[in-house]
């Protein structure tokens, strides 16, 4: 059997496995901002929708949010992880989220052959959120306190959700979100069947200076006593697997996005990737 036929015949059980489930997929790092990752992404997603998933992405844009703050002069400062944000960085950050970003991820998906549609925080009043508890350190950085899912309901019948990681509040100001944050709380509220967050490096370590050392799979348990020892970006996204896990996704994974089509292999092929939580 020619090799191609292999891989179409593994992915076969998967498919049936896969068929008319939510995956919500955390998507930043390289696989935005390499323009080979970015097709490649784009290609992977729309393909899950043509094969009977439903995927929902959740973005956030670190990088080019403080490049776009460099080029107006402003100062950029962070606080254990989370960007320190007055009014003017949020209002940056939700100009580079909204009118690029998104609308980049979208036009894509829609080149690509499936409608897709942009939508943040305050779409379908989508994220209920109130200042994160260390604020008067951080500014506007908001921590989701509730996910109605009834707007992504009615968009993912028909298109792919593109959710730019940024809310407002009941009194109108508006406030940062961690992606892996919002990924992991729209996950649980959707009761997705798995999650997966695609970031710049093999997965979990063990020991981040030893890109070796990967765990490939651990029990939210076992995640969750280990939380508080994890530091920078891996924080967020491993108490968002937890809160994805909690909330009734089967599977949350963290995969590497600087190899293209890491989405496709994770999903559709026997060689599981990156680390695996389970409940
Ligand atoms: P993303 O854009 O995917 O959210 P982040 O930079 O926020 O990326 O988070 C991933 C980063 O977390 C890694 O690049 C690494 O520098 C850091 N990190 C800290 N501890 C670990 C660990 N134990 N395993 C893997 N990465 C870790
Ligand atoms: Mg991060």
């Amino acid at each position: 059997m020619s090799a191609n036929v292999q891989t179409l015949l593994e992915a076969l059980p998967y498919i049936r496995e896969f068929h008319g489930r939510t995956v919500v997929i955390k998507y930043g790092g390289a696989a935005m901002r390499d323009e080979e990752l970015r097709e490649a992404f784009a290609t992977d997603v729309v393909l899950l929708k043509y094969v009977g998933l439903n995927p929902v992405v959740v973005h956030g844009g670190g990088p080019e949010i403080t490049e776009y703050m460099e080029r107006l002069g402003m100062e950029v400062r962070f606080h254990e992880g989370l960007r320190v944000s007055d009014a003017q960085t949020v209002e940056v950050a939700k100009m580079v989220l909204l009118g690029k970003l998104n609308s980049d991820i979208v036009q894509r998906l829609n080149r690509h052959g499936q409608p897709a549609v942009g939508l943040s925080g305050e779409d379908g009043s989508l994220f209920e959120v109130e200042p994160v508890p260390n604020a008067d350190q951080v500014g506007f950085v908001g921590s989701i306190q509730r996910v109605d899912v009834d707007v992504l309901n009615h968009i993912a019948a028909d298109y792919i959700p593109v959710i730019a990681s940024a809310a407002t509040d009941r009194s109108g100001n508006s406030y940062n979100v961690n992606a892996d944050e919002a990924a992991g709380k729209v996950a649980a509220a959707l009761g997705a069947y798995k999650a997966i967050f695609l970031t710049d490096v093999a997965g979990w370590l063990e020991d981040p200076e030893d890109p070796a050392s990967l765990i490939s799979r651990a029990g939210v348990d076992e995640v969750e006593a280990k939380l508080e020892s994890v530091a920078g970006g891996m924080r967020p996204k491993l108490a968002a697997c937890v809160n994805a896990i909690r909330g009734g996704t089967q599977y949350a994974h963290i995969i590497d996005g600087r190899k293209p089509h890491s989405l496709l292999l994770e999903l559709f092929t026997r060689a599981g990737i990156g680390t695996m939580v389970t409940p």
